[in-house]
């Protein structure tokens, strides 16, 4: 046994204080449910950040990790592997790409494509056309040059002067961004449903109008699938549902399943700027994460478990229709699949927080999406039971909240 006691408390006094995670410590988890350290159950509608798609501790990724475990973590990019090269052909096979790139996370598979589209237009236009397009309120990591392009000021402050070119305009809006993109334009990076920003879906008209603005230009599309991709939109790609393909998507999140994995897929056109030594990384297509994602992907790719986002999706979003029409809590009930977003009204604005806190006294793992929506990340396979649990535990909860607020209106 370990002899160094911890506790919530520790965290307080030895980690970097960037994060401010909930009172209770996760020790444990199986499917939808996580165990803290105290021993009392959670049911979970957050799977990490929309990461552990299949459920804690999946039969088969277990398996994957013992076998591959035993045999080979790690031989670094002077070689190549199996369970990558297998990984590239599925994911190829499943979408517009030909050739994939691996990174760890998200924001090193939006720096890839970033990198790979300024490369592009470098290359083909001269050293004018670099002017990267993004949309206010979008999340494309946390790195410098993904908080730069990202549009969250409260993200990219305080760092001094960001990268030159990068433009924000408001998301959804067609005719502002058929004004901006230009002969200057190397690149439009879109997330085709905004994740951290509030669950906004586009428009289909907006992509689509970006498209032909981009084809017009010269310029990239660039999709930012790390959220809504691998399943969660109900299609394995979220782009597949929207009759627009990007030149470049970056994955993450649930790709491994919580096992770190990112990638960057394009095209062979594309990829052919990227000559050996112009990028790289030393982690990035490992034989131990390739061969988690590429049994995620086989099972995530099922139609049958897509099929089942779609019905499970409907449920969800029932029963933020019937829990709002007992409570009165929200504007708007939003998103594919199974990301969800939930809009708090005018009187619990800026709450989503309390929500959230409320949920997990009454057993329940949820997330925000900023402070006024409430987003639900739930498993792609989350059995119809744990779900039911789920709901029942957090109509407690809403209750404790509305309650409160009741009483303390009429003091
Ligand atoms: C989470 C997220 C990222 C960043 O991924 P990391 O793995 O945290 O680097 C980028 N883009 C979108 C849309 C995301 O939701």
């Amino acid at each position: 046994m370990n002899d160094l006691t911890v506790t919530r408390q520790t965290f307080d006094e030895v980690m970097v204080p960037v994060f401010s995670p909930a009172a209770f410590v996760p020790d444990r988890g199986v499917g939808s449910c996580v165990w803290d350290t105290q021993g009392r159950d959670y049911i979970d509608f957050a799977s990490g950040i929309a990461v552990t798609a299949l459920g804690h501790a999946h039969p088969e990724l277990l398996k994957v990790l013992q076998e591959q475990g035993s045999k080979l973590w790690h031989i670094g990019n002077g070689y190549t592997n199996e369970p990558v090269l297998r990984l590239a052909k599925r994911l190829e096979d499943l979408t517009f790409a030909d050739r994939a790139f691996f990174a760890n996370s998200g924001a090193e598979a939006n720096e890839a494509a970033l990198k790979l589209a300024r490369r592009v237009a470098f290359d083909r236009h001269g050293a004018e056309k670099y002017e990267i397009i993004s949309f206010t309120q979008s999340f494309h990591g946390r790195t410098f040059f993904t908080v730069s392009v990202g549009g969250q000021p409260k993200y990219s402050e305080g760092f001094g002067p960001v990268p030159a070119g990068i433009v924000h305009l408001p998301y959804n809006d067609l005719e502002a961004a058929k004004k901006a993109i230009s002969v200057k334009t190397c690149a439009v990076i879109v997330e085709p449903i905004q994740g951290e920003g509030g669950v906004i879906p586009a428009d289909p008209a907006f992509l689509k109008g970006l498209r032909e603005a981009c084809d017009q230009q010269g310029a990239l599309l660039i999709f930012d699938e790390v959220q809504t991709g691998v399943g969660r939109s109900g299609y394995f790609y979220a782009y597949q549902d929207t009759g627009v393909t990007p030149d470049i998507l970056t994955t993450a999140k649930a790709l491994g399943n919580g096992f770190p994995i990112g990638a960057m897929l394009t095209t062979n056109e594309l990829a052919a700027y990227f000559k050996v030594g112009v990028h790289g990384t030393t982690y990035g297509g490992n034989p131990l994460g390739a061969a988690i994602a590429e049994k995620v992907v086989e099972l995530i790719s099922d139609p049958k478990l897509l099929e089942g986002v779609r019905t499970c999706s409907a449920a969800l979003k029932a029963y933020l229709a019937k829990l709002n029409e007992r409570f009165g809590l929200f504007t708007e009930v939003r998103g594919k699949g199974l990301l969800i977003g939930a809009e708090l009204n005018d009187a619990y604005k800026g709450h989503a927080k309390d929500f959230v806190t409320a949920a997990g006294q009454h057993g329940v793992i949820m997330l925000m999406a900023g402070p006024d929506v409430l987003r639900f990340v739930p498993s792609l396979i989350m059995p119809e039971k744990d779900m039911n649990k789920g709901f029942a535990r957090l109509t407690k909860a809403v209750e404790s909240i509305v309650g409160a607020k009741a009483a303390a209106a009429s003091h």
